[in-house]
């Protein structure tokens, strides 16, 4: 049972394939008259879903209902390294002040701290940094090594996991964003930090699943 809102447009190539496969997509674009790239993401979908089977040389056949499930494998395939951003990273003795500074100018809500050798040591988000003015803190002296959260209450991905298990990290943990870590030499206490995955990239991985 397909369960997904079709377009008008992706209703009618439906009709069009039933009638007249096997059918290319330049046909199809002529019947509808528009460009074969506007029929590009139609096409996919359709294809993903299973509905519609596409056959090289010979063109697009009609298959069946189609599975939903058929994107939803597909986004299994999706690893943290596909969508992962840069990282902003701070080192622990930066003060409190400087590193409220440097969030507003990179447009993040957490940074993560390394200690001296570079490994990830912390993570600090928007409200530890609240926290820290409402308790009268002088921020200019506070270093962010004693408001952060720290190592090892610091839930991270790595580039291998699947995006589902981070989204999973993500709502089960109430977090806004995770370092995306490698162990160096194996060493499960020397994290480096290559990545970060926030709540935005899943999102716009959401967004582009469901446009293509
Ligand atoms: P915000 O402060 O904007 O609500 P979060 O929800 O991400 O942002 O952070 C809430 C708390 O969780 C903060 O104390 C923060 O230090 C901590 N935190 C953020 N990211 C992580 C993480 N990956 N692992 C462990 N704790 C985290």
């Amino acid at each position: 049972m397909i369960n997904i809102q079709l377009n008008e447009r992706q209703l009618k190539i439906i009709d069009i394939v039933k009638e007249e496969e096997p059918i290319t997509s330049e046909n199809i674009a002529t019947k509808l008259n528009v460009t074969r790239a506007t029929l590009r993401s139609d096409l996919a979908i359709l294809t993903m879903t299973g509905i519609l089977d596409a056959r090289p040389k010979v063109g697009y056949f009609y298959s069946g209902e189609g599975d939903i499930f058929a994107i939803n494998n597909n986004v299994k395939d999706i690893k943290v390294s596909d969508i992962m951003s840069v990282p902003v990273l701070t080192k622990q003795n930066e003060s409190t002040y400087d590193v409220i500074v440097n969030m507003f100018l990179s447009d993040v809500g957490s940074v993560v701290i390394i200690d001296n050798d570079e490994y990830l040591c912390g993570v600090a988000s928007r409200k530890d940094l609240l926290k820290a003015t409402l308790g009268g803190t002088d921020i200019n002296k506070m270093p962010i090594g004693m408001i952060m959260t720290r190592t090892p209450n610091i839930i991270t991905l790595f580039e291998d996991d699947d995006v589902i298990t981070a989204a999973n990290k993500i709502i089960k943990h109430e977090i806004d964003s995770l370092p995306v870590v490698t162990f160096e030499h194996g060493d499960e206490s020397k994290m480096k930090v290559i990545g970060r995955i926030s709540k935005t990239n899943i999102t716009r991985l959401f967004v582009e699943v469901f446009e293509n």
